[in-house]
């Protein structure tokens, strides 16, 4: 007799669970009591479900759990970052981070086992590509970094203690910006995003989720229709030439096209403008003539730019520009009017800043990109 698949719930939207609930002849409006239960109040067992009858425990017990992503290893930064890497499988590890300040508290989540688009300056394409994580994998870092984090505030590890901080709170901001090409994940990200959005899960505004692209560009179009929330576009050099060779994606989907989208995107977006994330490497991207050609780019367009100072990695050939050159280059940006900021480096003792993401992955792809990044190797 052919085995029933045991479903995890952490992974089941709204919808989905509604559909589940109907399929075994129960109301479907549980489905909120249970995202609550799951989501809300980090349980892992039907037990403790107090408006859950017994009837319904006995059918949920019989086919599935909740179960989240085992958890591999943590690291702590000076700064109180924290890195979690949590084993998908035997041979694979993806990591997630926690960024804690009083303003904002954000988690940074990862969407792919490894990343096939092979930017040239970042760590998690150096791994190469597994696989797709799977709607629970990418929620799991959620469900699991809240839980782990409450335990941390009851402490006051984190010196929030004159600070308002609940359990509804301890997460302001969630990126999709860890691991992987999340539009890449598109069938998987969409329901962890409902999640996200869920008053009876996380409650977070659309303002406060980011999906971070590096530009595939039928999906902004997508996103845009299906669940706009803000959107990042990982620019990283302001002409086709230099992109194609530090990002090939671009040679799939270059600059223009992108701008288009983003231009369309914007009319959907919380936020009414787009941000475009400028990784600077020394005498790569970061020249005055750059910032120029940058600003002709994207002086039409509802936007922001976020400057990454390069955070280098093991066996990395790239280097930061320097502090001169960084400034020289965000105040000629200012200057013509771009809102531009500087992101700091956070967690860069424990390999937890922008681009230096690896955990551990198989690679399973050769990669088909035409990759010119051998250029600069
Ligand atoms: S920067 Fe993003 S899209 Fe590029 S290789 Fe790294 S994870 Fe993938």
């Amino acid at each position: 007799m052919e085995q029933k698949e045991n479903i995890n719930l952490l992974g089941l939207n709204k919808l989905s669970l509604a559909r589940l609930l109907k399929n075994i002849g129960e109301k479907e409006f549980r489905s909120d009591q249970l995202i609550k239960w799951i989501h809300k109040h980090n349980y892992d067992s039907f037990e403790k479900m107090s408006n859950i009858s017994l009837n319904l425990k006995k059918k949920l017990t019989e086919i599935s759990h909740i179960k989240s992503i085992p958890l591999k290893d943590e690291y702590i930064s000076k700064d109180k970052t924290i890195k979690w890497i949590f084993n998908i499988d035997k041979n694979n590890a993806i990591e997630t981070v926690y960024i804690p300040t009083k303003t904002r508290r954000t988690l940074c989540i990862s969407s792919q086992v490894g990343c096939a688009v092979n930017c040239s300056f970042c760590s998690t394409g150096k791994q190469g590509f597994n696989r797709n994580l799977s709607t629970h994998e990418i929620i799991g870092q959620l469900w699991f970094a809240k839980k782990a984090i409450n335990n941390l505030q009851n402490n006051d590890f984190f010196g929030f203690k004159s600070l308002n901080i609940n359990n509804n709170n301890i997460i302001t901001n969630v990126v999709m910006m860890g691991m992987g090409e999340p539009l890449l994940n598109y069938d998987q990200l969409l329901p962890a995003l409902n999640l996200m959005l869920d008053d009876n899960a996380y409650g977070l505004s659309r303002r406060k989720i980011t999906v971070s692209t590096s530009g595939i560009i039928p999906m902004i179009y997508k996103l845009a229709k299906d669940c706009p929330v803000s959107l990042a576009i990982s620019l990283h050099a302001p002409n086709n030439n230099l992109r194609d060779i530090l990002m090939p994606i671009n040679i799939k989907y270059p600059i223009e096209e992108l701008l288009n989208a983003c231009e369309t995107y914007v009319r959907y977006s919380p936020k009414n403008f787009i941000t475009f994330e400028y990784c600077m490497i020394k005498n790569v991207n970061d020249s005055k003539m750059h910032a120029y050609e940058l600003i002709n780019i994207l002086k039409n367009l509802n936007c922001k730019i976020n400057i990454i100072p390069f955070n280098s990695f093991p066996n990395s050939k790239f280097e930061c520009s320097d502090e001169n050159t960084i400034s020289d280059f965000v105040n000629i940006l200012s200057q013509a009017g771009l809102i531009t900021t500087i992101r700091k480096t956070r967690g860069d003792d424990i390999y937890a800043a922008c681009g230096q993401l690896a955990g551990n992955v198989q690679d399973k792809t050769k990669i088909t990109f035409i990759n010119k990044s051998k250029e600069f190797l």
